[in-house]
């Protein structure tokens, strides 16, 4: 390494330990006070007053409760937008051994997203400071919403994404230990998509069901009948998931239901499959009802894209992660079938999502994110704001 490049590693190694105590603190912060998607009104004071302090020029109130923050080197070079999600769960916390927990009953942070905020805040501290070492413009997005699938588009409506050059967005990952990262070129997250079914009966006396159209027993059908979409009709190769995961009908044991409703969600990994899905959801549950005289209303609800990163991109991710965790510690990440809006921002810029592990080594199987017993593991935060670090100065430098 030359003179030069010894220097900026000190300054590197130096400016990223420095945020250390404040990124811890930020996150407990967070977690204590976890916000529901689209109402992060503190978590977005918060980010902005910090991006402020930091020298960024703010704008809130983006597409809802979405915070963007640019930071000008003054020297001319591209735009990298560093997103980070805010929003928490409507999940009771539970579970013991906490270094932190949540004091708003019904809300926790269970799926990091208080550490990608501290991270990325984190991330900036040591970008400002290093201010010198890099070319173009750095712009923060704190984005709400990303729980639902609704805090992306928004803001991307409302110039969020206007001028990006490129995109990076870290996930923190229980499952992966603390200390390794995960990269992937490609597809790294699954659409995500939402959708409701009516079924429509008539509704009579549960003894007489012969002067009656149970929509109970039709709701029965469609849901084993949408899942041979899956084992029947889509490729072994091309995963995919249709999930039913809230079915509503009827008041007493001995009333036959008007009608029936269904809330799912469909995961793809190809973009085409994503369409795919939802067309034939729509096209059997309406042929089942109707074969019964009953019918099927289909409504798509929210969704994403799945989420791509480009090889380049995910390339230079590749090595700062190797510089931060050694070669031996990145992975190339599989596939999973949770979604993330981030979508939307890579849809409009190359980048790339990726994964940061941030399982307690030492407690063996960690609670799935979304549990109410889902914890990370802090020193997981320090890798996150190093790879972020060194990406950044890898695309700006
Ligand atoms: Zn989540
Ligand atoms: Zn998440």
């Amino acid at each position: 390494m030359s003179d030069t490049g010894t220097a900026l590693e000190a300054r590197i190694r130096s400016a990223v330990d420095g945020t250390h105590d404040d990124v811890v603190e930020t996150r407990r912060r967070l977690h204590r006070h976890p916000e529901l998607s689209k109402v992060e009104h503190h978590t977005a004071e918060l980010v902005a007053q910090r991006s402020a302090d930091l020298g960024f020029e703010v704008r809130a109130g983006v597409g809802g409760t979405g915070v963007i923050a640019d930071l000008d080197s003054g020297r001319p070079g591209p735009m990298l937008m560093l997103r980070a999600d805010m929003d928490a769960l409507p999940i009771l916390e539970q579970g013991e051994g906490r270094v932190v927990t949540s004091e708003n009953d019904g809300a926790m942070h269970a799926c990091g997203h208080d550490g990608h905020v501290a991270m990325t805040l984190g991330a900036a501290t040591a970008l400002a400071s290093l201010r010198d070492d890099w070319s173009g413009r750095l712009r923060l997005c704190f984005q709400p919403a990303e729980e639902v699938a609704s805090g992306a588009m928004p803001m991307i409506a409302d110039g969020a994404a206007d001028g990006v050059d490129r995109v990076l967005g870290i996930h923190l990952w229980a499952p992966l230990e603390t200390g390794r990262v995960a990269v992937k070129a490609g597809v790294i997250f699954g659409s995500a998509d939402s959708f409701t079914l009516t079924i429509q009966g008539r509704g009579g006396h549960g003894g007489m069901p012969h002067t009656a159209i149970d929509p109970v027993v039709v709701t029965a059908q469609v849901i084993l009948a949408i899942q041979s979409i899956i084992s029947r009709e889509t490729s072994p190769f091309s995963p995919a998931v249709i999930t039913i995961g809230r079915v509503t009908a009827g008041t007493a044991f001995n009333v036959i239901a008007d009608s029936a409703e269904l809330l799912g969600t469909t995961r793809a990994i190809e973009i085409a499959e994503r369409e795919r899905l939802l067309t034939r959801i729509a096209e059997i549950a309406t042929a089942v009802a109707s074969g019964y005289g009953a019918q099927a209303l289909f409504t798509r609800g929210t969704g994403c894209p799945p989420v791509v990163s480009d090889a380049a991109t995910a390339d230079l991710v590749q090595r700062a992660a190797a510089a931060t965790v050694g070669d031996d510690h990145v992975d190339i990440a599989v596939p999973i079938t949770v979604g993330d809006d981030v979508a939307c921002f890579l849809q409009r810029a190359p980048g790339c999502y990726f994964l940061v592990g941030a399982g307690h080594p030492e407690r063996g199987p960690v609670p799935p994110h979304h549990s109410a017993y889902f914890d990370i593991d802090e020193a997981a935060l320090p890798v996150g704001v190093e790879t972020l670090v060194r990406a950044t100065l890898e695309v700006l430098g």
